[in-house]
């Protein structure tokens, strides 16, 4: 079988979680008779992120080292990832449905021609077909889907488990390639890091959102408190992103960010549809609302109807509690 090529996502030298699920699905597929899991890693300085990739399950994994790849070039990319494509010659090519990822899979699929289902929440290999699940329509409804291999797949972060692998260890082996002038028409020269070293949304495992029931801005700092003690980020509506109260970044939803986390917990957010968008696929996601009828208890798996302005600091204070037996 010709197997699968998945986009293992590294940044600094370290493999994104994403892209460790990403592998984790590629070897559950060769499990189920896909053939070999190769990996591609692709930046500079890539070596310690290759062998991740290859403790974490890859049978081979295929580097492009190249200074040009410091910071994602998309034509660049597109053109190292088409070329491991050539290399390992796969039936299915995977990546993460993380910011790169969305914006790198299709620019490949087009390159090759491939057919390509995006933010999929479900993958099986079955006869030569990829069959799936995806999310439409802002997520008020689930398609399946069914594409003849080869395929690319992105996949939406903290849905696909990332499954630890004992003694595996791939091989590692650097392809030679150069990004041609057309390939680096359009760079990123710089990376402007926020000083602060908040939890980012879109990679957390937990997430404690607060939204206009908050009453005001100062107010946001009861969900600060049990982000903190939970060890999760903080998200936010838009309504109260749209008011200034927090920054865009912390935003969940159709316009915002597009999370799975193992935990959401949402305070005083009503749960229209296009913040539930951004959430609804949380692993355990609860609810504070003192409206019982409000839309978010409809895909809570635990709802707390009362007045957040009580329940916050107490849930807070029993988390540190617990943790300290
Ligand atoms: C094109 C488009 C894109 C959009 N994209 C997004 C998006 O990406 N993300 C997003 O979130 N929204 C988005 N919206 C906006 C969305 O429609 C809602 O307006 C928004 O999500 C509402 O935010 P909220 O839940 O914080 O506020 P509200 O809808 O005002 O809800 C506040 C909730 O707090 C509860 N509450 C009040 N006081 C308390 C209390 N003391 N204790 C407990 N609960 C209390 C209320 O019962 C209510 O349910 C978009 C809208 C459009 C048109």
């Amino acid at each position: 079988m010709p197997g699968i090529l998945v986009f293992v996502e590294q940044r600094g030298g370290a493999v994104k979680r994403a892209g460790l699920e990403a592998l984790s699905q590629g070897r559950r597929m060769a499990g189920a008779g896909m053939g070999p899991v190769t990996a591609i890693v692709v930046g500079t300085n890539v070596g310690a992120a290759a062998a991740q990739a290859a403790g974490a399950g890859a049978e081979r994994v295929l580097t492009v080292d190249h200074p040009d790849l410091a910071n994602y070039a998309p034509a660049a990319y597109a053109g190292a990832v088409a070329e491991a494509v050539t290399k390992a010659g796969p039936s299915a090519l995977l990546f993460p449905a993380s910011s790169l990822g969305k914006d790198l899979g299709p620019r490949v699929a087009a390159r090759l021609g491939w057919p390509i289902a995006t933010d999929v929440v479900e993958l099986a290999a079955e006869g030569g077909k990829l069959r799936g699940k995806r999310p439409v329509y802002s997520g008020k409804a689930i398609a399946s889907f069914e594409i003849s291999a080869p395929a690319v797949v992105t996949l939406r972060p903290n849905v696909f488990r990332a499954e630890p692998t004992s003694g595996a260890s791939g091989t590692v082996e650097a392809l030679a390639w150069a990004p041609s002038a057309t390939d680096l028409k359009s760079r990123v020269v710089e990376v402007l890091a926020p000083e602060e070293k908040e939890l980012d949304v879109a990679e957390a495992q937990i997430i404690v959102s607060g939204g206009r029931g908050l009453k005001e801005p100062q107010n946001f700092e009861l969900v600060r408190r049990l982000a903190s003690a939970l060890g999760g980020a903080v998200g936010a509506s838009r309504a109260v992103v749209d008011a200034g109260w927090i920054e865009h970044k912390h935003q969940v939803g159709q316009t915002g960010k597009v999370v799975s986390p193992a935990l959401y917990v949402a305070c005083g957010v009503s749960g229209a549809i296009q913040h539930l968008a951004g959430m609804s696929t949380s692993r355990v996601i609860v609810a504070i609302n003192k409206d019982a009828e409000a839309p978010i208890f409809k895909v809570a798996t635990y709802g707390v109807v009362g007045d957040l302005f009580q329940i916050l600091p107490e849930f807070a204070k029993a988390v540190r509690e617990a943790k300290k037996e």
